[in-house]
Formats: structure tokens, C-alpha cells, sequence
């Protein structure tokens, strides 16, 4: 029998409030979400929430606390659960994983999951990677997980039989093109094909013109204009030629698969979402994994980037897969 079953009930509630407050004051003054007034005062605290603050606007004349306006505002669960399930999902945990963690229902935990994917990809939204760049491509297999089909039984073709030849999206191979500077910063997106025009509408998203790029032989790279272009020939057993090699990017998806694998199978609608928060993770790792939780919940405390997060707006952008239509139109 054991004496306690989770992690976050040795965590002191109040301090939780008390970071919390800090990270959301830190870089704007204490002011109403509602009308911006900054006429507040203190407005004593809730006694089934000890350390929440409650503030009262005189501009406005109603009452807000730390969390109004952010993802945790109305959240029936306590400050510990947020910031533990934040933690664990830059350990590359699944939301499976963490409502068993955190103690809560699947579905809170996916949902939470997906909101504070979304808030860090806010972080994401301007990358574009210059200098010398490596490319580099996969194919994952992304079927329809978790979708039924016409409203009948569930889909159960979460692990599909990978088909010979290129992938595409419609065969549920939908293509993974990863984009590696060599200074560090990297973009991957997951686009619906590889052809000519996929390619050079991705590399414009994610590579500034004019820089250096560094690929394999594959003839859509071949025909990507505006920048300076050099590849390695693999059929030719040519995978470095001096400087020139995709090495960066070939390492990065050797890391890209495991983290997928975790999902246990995901849906090529999930597939952009998913490959976009592996990019944050990789362009803010540091010295451990609290320190991309704790720009996730700052982003999550930003009534700006919650109420779009909710909405799932920041992964929408995310998503390649009709890179060819606006390619065309
Ligand atoms: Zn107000």
C-alpha cells in the first residue's frame, strides 16, 4: 500500500501561486486583462484556493486573479497538476502518459496537451533559419488514428503497413522535410508530398533566400531556386565532400523517430502539431527540461497567446499538408 500516489502532492501549493504570479507580472505591469486598467488593488484571496491572489479594478469594477484570461483560468485541477504536466511533456511524454502522472482523465490530459503545444509554438511562428542549412527528408506513416470513419466504429488502423515507393499523404506516408542550421536552429515540417514545387514553397517558409544549402541528390532539391545549392551523391556512396554533407539533418530525424514512437502511431491530421513541438523542443533545449516548460507556461500566461492556443491556431499555421494548393494558387 503506498502512503501517497502522486509526485505533485508533495508540492507546496502556495509556492506554485507565488511563481506563477511572478512569471505572469514579470514582463508587463500588474493590470486588469479585462480594460488594461492598472488602477488594481488587492482583493483578499479565495479560501479553496490558498495563495491565489484576487485583485479588484477600479476601471472596470470587477474582480481578476493570476490566472484570468490564461490556459489555467477556470481549470477545476490545482497549480501543481499544470506544472508538473507541463514538465512532462517536454520529457517527450505522451498525454497517456501524463494523466496517469498527474492523476487525471485522458481527455483533460490531452486537451492540455494540446493547448500547451500550441503556446509553444507561439515561440516558433518567425523562425527562418540562414547561413549554411542542411535538408534532409523521411516518410512517416500517419494513418487516421482516433478518427471514426462515417460515425461508425472507431479506426483501429493506428499502425499502418508501410507501402513501397515514395510516401505521400494520401497513401498515409506524408513526407517529413527537416531543415538544420549550422549554427543549431532548426525547422522541420511534415508537407503532403516531395515534389519540386512542395519543396521550394517549404524551403522559402523555413530558409532565408540567398543562403547556403546542403542536401542529398534527390532531384527536388536539384530544382530549388534562390539559393546556393550543393549536394552529396548517396547512390554514389559520396555522404560527405569536404564541408558538404546532410549529417545535421540525418542525426536530427535519428532523434525525430524515437520521440515520435512514444504516440504510439499518429494521425497525419496530428502529424504537423507533433513534428512542430519537437522543434521547439530541440531549438530551446537547454541545460534540462524545466527550462522549455517554463517558457510554455509563460506563453500560457499571456491572455494574447491562451485564447489562441485554445483555439489550436498556432499548430493550424503549422500545417504543411497543402503547401502544394497555396503553391498553385
Ligand atoms: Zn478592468
Amino acid at each position: 500500500m503506498l502512503v501517497l500516489s502522486y509526485v505533485h502532492q508533495l508540492f507546496n501549493t502556495e509556492q506554485c501561486h507565488v511563481y506563477i504570479h511572478t512569471l505572469r507580472w514579470k514582463e508587463r505591469p500588474l493590470q486588469c486583462p479585462r480594460c488594461q486598467s492598472q488602477a488594481v488593488d488587492p482583493w483578499g484571496n479565495y479560501h479553496y484556493r490558498p495563495g491565489c491572489k484576487r485583485y479588484w479594478c477600479n476601471g472596470c469594477k470587477r474582480t481578476f486573479n493570476d490566472l484570468t484570461n490564461t490556459l489555467l483560468h477556470q481549470s477545476k485541477r490545482s497549480l501543481p497538476h499544470w506544472i508538473l504536466a507541463t514538465f512532462l511533456l517536454c520529457l517527450a511524454c505522451s498525454s497517456r502518459r501524463i494523466a496517469k502522472e498527474v492523476g487525471v482523465h485522458i481527455r483533460t490530459s490531452y486537451r492540455w496537451c494540446w493547448w500547451l503545444r500550441n503556446a509553444a509554438l507561439s515561440y516558433e511562428m518567425e523562425r527562418l533559419l540562414e547561413g549554411t542549412v542542411e535538408a534532409d527528408e523521411l516518410y512517416h506513416t500517419a494513418g487516421q488514428k482516433g478518427q471514426a470513419h462515417h460515425g461508425g466504429k472507431k479506426s483501429l488502423g493506428r499502425r499502418k503497413k508501410r507501402e513501397p515507393g515514395r510516401g505521400h499523404y494520401d497513401k498515409d506516408r506524408p513526407a517529413i522535410i527537416a531543415w538544420v542550421s549550422r549554427q543549431g536552429a532548426v525547422v522541420i515540417q511534415a508537407t503532403k508530398d516531395f515534389t519540386v514545387k512542395t519543396v521550394q514553397k517549404a524551403a522559402e517558409i523555413a530558409v532565408q533566400t540567398g543562403s547556403r544549402l546542403y542536401t542529398d541528390s534527390a532531384s527536388s532539391y536539384r530544382a530549388v531556386k534562390g539559393y546556393v545549392h550543393e549536394f552529396v551523391n548517396h547512390t554514389q556512396k559520396e555522404y560527405a565532400r569536404g564541408d558538404v554533407h546532410e549529417n545535421r539533418a540525418e542525426c536530427l530525424f535519428s532523434l525525430l523517430k524515437p520521440y515520435l514512437r512514444v504516440f504510439r502511431g499518429v494521425s497525419k491530421g496530428n502529424l504537423a502539431g507533433y513534428v512542430g513541438f519537437f522543434q521547439f523542443l530541440r531549438n530551446f533545449r537547454q541545460r534540462n527540461a524545466f527550462e522549455p516548460a517554463e517558457l510554455i507556461l509563460q506563453a500560457a500566461l499571456d491572455p494574447s497567446v491562451a485564447s489562441r492556443a485554445r483555439k489550436g491556431e498556432f499548430v493550424r499555421c503549422f500545417d504543411h499538408f497543402d503547401l502544394l494548393q497555396t503553391a498553385i494558387n
